[in-house]
């Protein structure tokens, strides 16, 4: 029998697909599978139908490019509204307005082509416009909210309306005035620069990446966030912190194999990180960790593992910390529709307790 969800996408031409498999298809390959995946492609059939589930009180969860969501593979998802086919974008003299959906990679190489500056430190960050301006994403000191203008938005009443970046709560990794609403467009600033110097920037920021970030197996970026603009340094001062012999022998032997004209030796053992083996000797818990990558233990390899296993290491990875760290990865256990392992899932909830998460919002991410 076709559902109610299933008959309102074929009633408006959404594009919809029945048990879609995220464990195949999310970014992290964690999760079982979601009852009903829709891909509006339209910004109207996007509003439309996020209307239609505010009247028939249907529970959904709205999705970018899931590169910031661990899902549980313990329950069956109800309704994901997926943004990714979104992507429609204008350039106008002074700004661009962008569909939530565009990737931010996309985003940045359409301003550079333009010679705009101001996004260069965007660039590699793998989200969408919609998720990246809920997080507040950024990287190398730009951030996403550098340059907004403004966000037209689907409020809790099912109304589209704009809320200007001056009327905007913006914080470190979050804008809390977004949280709660569907992101439909983002109207950004547009600033000339120079080709060279975009060119240069986005470049260089293009290999500080590669050398810390996890290319291997599927991960989620950073777990936690850290303050500073290194993830490496800022995990080696908790946990080197107090002993300040081995945090500078650290900080040598980090710059010493991160130093450039090194790069053929590095490539030579690609699977070895003389920092990250250093910490490992001296018996550090999270650097004896198989699920740690290799890169930075602030990003989790996936080699397999289930969801229990990364949550356990996200735990440990809190408590060698001594609980100072934040947690910038969503641990998505709302919009079930049917509990496949009730003691899994019980496991995992534990720990997501343990990890002091916040809960699911009730409009992005729940009933409406
Ligand atoms: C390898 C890797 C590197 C990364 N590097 C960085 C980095 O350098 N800096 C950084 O800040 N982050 C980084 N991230 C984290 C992540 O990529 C970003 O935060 C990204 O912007 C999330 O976007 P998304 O589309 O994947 O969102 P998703 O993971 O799909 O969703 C994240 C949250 O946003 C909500 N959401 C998504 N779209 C909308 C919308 N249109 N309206 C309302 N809510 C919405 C979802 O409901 C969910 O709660 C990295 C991740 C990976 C895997």
């Amino acid at each position: 029998m076709k559902s109610k969800t299933g008959a309102l996408c074929e009633k408006h031409d959404i594009p919809y697909k029945i048990d879609y498999e995220i464990g195949k298809y999310s970014y992290s390959r964690t999760g079982l599978k979601v009852r009903i995946a829709i891909f509006p492609n339209t910004s109207e059939k996007l509003i439309y139908l996020i209307q239609e589930f505010k009247n028939q009180n249907i529970d959904f969860k709205i999705i970018g490019s899931t590169t910031n969501i661990l899902f549980l593979e313990s329950q069956i998802y109800q309704c994901f509204v997926y943004t990714t086919m979104l992507t429609e974008y204008d350039f106008h003299e002074n700004h661009a307005i962008v569909g939530c959906g565009r990737a931010v990679s996309d985003f940045v190489r359409d301003v550079s082509m333009r010679s705009i500056e101001g996004f260069e430190g965007l660039e590699g960050i793998p989200g969408t416009i919609g998720g990246a301006l809920v997080m507040n994403a950024g990287a190398y000191g730009y951030s996403i909210s550098d340059n907004l203008l403004s966000v037209d938005v689907i409020d809790v009443n099912g109304e589209v309306r704009t809320i200007w970046k001056s009327e905007m709560k913006i914080v470190n990794r979050s804008i809390p005035t977004l949280q709660g609403k569907i992101i439909v467009r983002a109207k950004f600033n547009l600033k000339k620069g120079t080709h060279s110097q975009i060119e240069k920037m986005t470049r260089k920021f293009h290999i500080s990446r590669h050398q810390y970030q996890e290319w291997v197996y599927p991960n989620l970026g950073s777990i936690y966030i850290v303050p500073g603009l290194n993830i490496n340094q800022n995990m080696r001062e908790i946990h080197t912190g107090r002993r300040f012999f081995l945090k500078y022998l650290y900080f040598i032997l980090f710059k010493v194999w991160f130093f450039k004209p090194l790069f053929i030796f590095r490539r030579s053992f690609p699977s070895f990180n003389l920092p990250f083996e250093l910490l490992k000797m001296l018996k550090i818990k999270t650097y004896n960790s198989e699920v740690a990558s290799k890169t930075t233990v602030n990003t989790f390899s996936n080699k397999n593992y289930s969801t229990l296993t990364i949550l356990e290491y996200f735990l440990q990875l809190r408590e060698d910390a001594g609980g100072t760290i934040k947690l910038e990865n969503e641990i998505y256990t709302g919009n079930v529709e049917t509990v496949v392992d009730p003691r899994l899932r019980k496991l995992q909830l534990k720990i997501v307790d343990q990890l002091g998460c916040e809960k699911s919002d009730s409009y992005s991410s729940g009933k409406m």
